[in-house]
């Protein structure tokens, strides 16, 4: 069976467009040059497994026309990964099934403390019901599924990407040691964060994202996480080699 892989969200932190910013990609009406904050969708038999829920979650899933979520899987704790979790109400009033979260303890307890009113004190109606989970650097099920955290630093924060069967979702890395990258090896796809053309402390660049590329091999790539300073998708996009796409909001692969 198939598996659909929806890019909900492809952008950095700030988003693109930045508020007030007036260069040529912010101001762009190729709409793959809007990118909301990175998240992924991964429907695998009808079981939606996202990955990261930033603040733009909300209007991700109505662009998306979705309106199920199984299990969540968190890289690390930065708000635009989680910010989002207060609109999983609607879903779990829809589809009336806990929701899993998966991530190491720190980012749980970070999501702990954010959210506090979601996890404490007594049931009230309106309050849905999440399950937070505590992962460590092994693999692990989800029913039957395999998911398998990478350890990638994110400058000084060590994170979690997650490779699931042929899939790995790799974002915001700036190094990945070797035995990490063993785990990654064999991808037939692999997505990786690629913030700009220019050096940056804590993201890889659009050259040290080919060069991991080149190293694992995958039979296709997609850079997501991006931020304006790329540049125009499509100009972007002729550069690349032909197995690597410029990921976009709302790209659907199968795999
Ligand atoms: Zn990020
Ligand atoms: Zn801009």
């Amino acid at each position: 069976m198939k598996n659909e892989v929806l890019f909900l969200g492809t952008g950095t932190s700030q988003g693109v467009p930045i508020i007030g910013c007036d260069c040529p990609v912010c101001c762009s009406d190729n709409k793959k040059d809007n990118r909301l904050r990175a998240s992924l969708l991964i429907k695998i038999n009808f079981f939606n497994i996202l990955i990261d829920i930033g603040p733009d979650f909300r209007s991700q899933m109505l662009q998306a026309n979705n309106s199920k979520v199984n299990s969540i899987l968190i890289t690390h704790k930065h708000r635009d990964h989680t910010a989002g979790l207060d609109d999983l109400r609607p879903i779990y009033y829809l589809n009336k099934k806990p929701i899993d979260i998966y991530g190491e303890d720190k980012v749980l307890e970070s999501i702990n403390n954010d959210f506090k009113y979601l996890f404490d004190g007594p049931d009230y109606p309106g309050k849905p019901k999440i399950n937070l989970n505590t992962i460590s650097n092994n693999s692990f099920f989800i029913n039957d599924i395999k998911i398998t955290p990478i350890r990638v630093m994110h400058h000084k924060l060590p994170i979690f990407g997650y490779r699931i069967g042929d899939l790995s979702y790799i974002t915001d890395a700036k190094y990945i040691s070797n035995s990490e990258k063993n785990k990654i090896k064999g991808s037939k796809v692999l997505i990786i964060n690629s913030l700009q053309r220019e050096s940056h402390i804590s993201h890889y660049n659009l050259q040290e994202s080919l060069e991991l590329i080149n190293e694992i091999n995958p039979q296709t790539a997609y850079l997501t996480h991006i931020s304006h300073n790329m540049g125009l998708h499509n100009d972007v996009q002729k550069e690349l080699p032909a197995n690597v796409f410029l990921a976009y909001d709302q790209l659907s692969i199968t795999i």
